[in-house]
């Protein structure tokens, strides 16, 4: 079991389809098998830098959806505004006619002859006057409608300063995360091609395989009996045979490569066993 992989081939056996591996004098299988694990481990790491890169334009335009809510608010504002402002300029100029209007009705006061045109004459200016107030409230309703769309655009403006702050301190952030994560993958990149040359040209031809079929977990722990890839049950045969690492050995359904991690507890089990072995030979 160790040193260079020279054959390679799968076979069925009851436990499910298996690897095997033969290795001569020079790299321990543990060492082959601690390979994948940290080629796995800078795979899936620069996987999850290339997806996040990948929603980067999404997280900036997600950061700047405020500004554009906003600056599309203050732009309906600003139309309105510009539309009060030339019914408000409308209004006046009609309100002036109306005025002159009414100024020329009374002018015609000295012309009358007879209380019958005297009579139609009051009732021409009652008419022109209310006109004119009717004129005048509707300027003055107008002109509260600029002020409070004045007062609007005012608020909304200030609430733009903020979203505008918001947006550049986010895209500031994402943009330093995107330099330090371009950073950290150009040394993931280094160390995943330092690391490659390690591994068995042959294993890692399988290994890239599977990486490709099994979206980037080629390799899978042992945990409680199972496999950690695919969760399934594994007999306890193969597991016994995983924890051994005499040789590669692959899961039976899914057939990623399986290894065995010692938990914490069976470290000072083994440790406590070997040191209780030392004092049986120290007292023989
Ligand atoms: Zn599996």
């Amino acid at each position: 079991m160790l040193g260079e992989c020279y054959e390679f081939r799968e076979s069925s056996t009851e436990s499910g389809s298996r690897l095997f591996y033969f290795f001569s004098s020079e790299v321990p299988l543990n060492s082959q098998l601690q390979f994948l694990i940290e080629l796995q481990q800078y795979d899936l790491r620069i996987f999850e830098i290339l997806d996040h890169k990948k929603k980067l334009p999404d997280l900036v335009h997600v950061a700047k959806a405020p500004l554009l809510e906003v600056s599309k608010q203050l732009e309906v504002l600003q139309h309105a505004g510009e539309a009060l402002t030339r019914q408000r300029r409308d209004g006046e100029q009609e309100l002036s006619l109306q005025e002159e209007h009414v100024q020329k009705i009374r002018g015609r006061l000295n012309d009358l002859k007879t209380n019958k045109e005297y009579q139609a004459h009051l009732f021409e200016i009652e008419l022109a006057r209310k006109k004119k107030e009717a004129i005048e409230e509707s300027v003055l309703e107008v002109l509260m409608q600029v002020e409070q769309n004045e007062n609007e655009q005012k608020e909304l403006q200030v609430r733009m300063g903020e979203v505008e702050q918001a947006f550049a301190k986010a895209k500031d952030k994402l943009e330093s995360e995107s330099l330090s994560l371009e950073q950290e993958l150009s040394t993931l990149e280094r160390q995943h091609g330092e690391l490659t040359v390690q591994v068995d040209r042959e294993l890692l031809v399988r290994y890239t395989k599977l990486k490709s079929l099994r979206k980037g977990f080629a390799i899978a722990k042992v945990k409680n009996g199972a496999c950690s890839g695919c969760r399934l049950q594994l007999p306890p045969q193969l597991v016994a045979e995983v924890k051994r690492a005499d040789e590669l050995l692959n899961c039976s359904y899914c057939h990623r490569i399986l290894y065995w991690e010692p938990t914490p507890e069976a470290v000072i089990d083994s440790q406590t066993s070997a040191s209780e072995a030392d004092n049986v030979q120290e007292i023989r």
